[in-house]
């Protein structure tokens, strides 16, 4: 445990993709913004009806 705290893991707040807490989506564990979301969603298969 001699490495800082890892970017990747650990941060709970943020987007995983753009690191922004804006309009956070944290469902389904993709921690990704709305914006994001929208992005890639139809990239892992997730629709959303609207
Ligand atoms: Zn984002």
């Amino acid at each position: 445990m001699a490495r800082d705290h890892g970017e990747e893991i650990g941060r709970t707040n943020g987007c995983r993709r753009c690191g922004r807490s804006r309009g956070m989506i944290r469902r389904h564990g993709l921690r990704l913004c709305r914006q994001c979301f929208r992005d890639v969603a139809p990239s892992i298969g997730f629709k959303k009806n609207s």
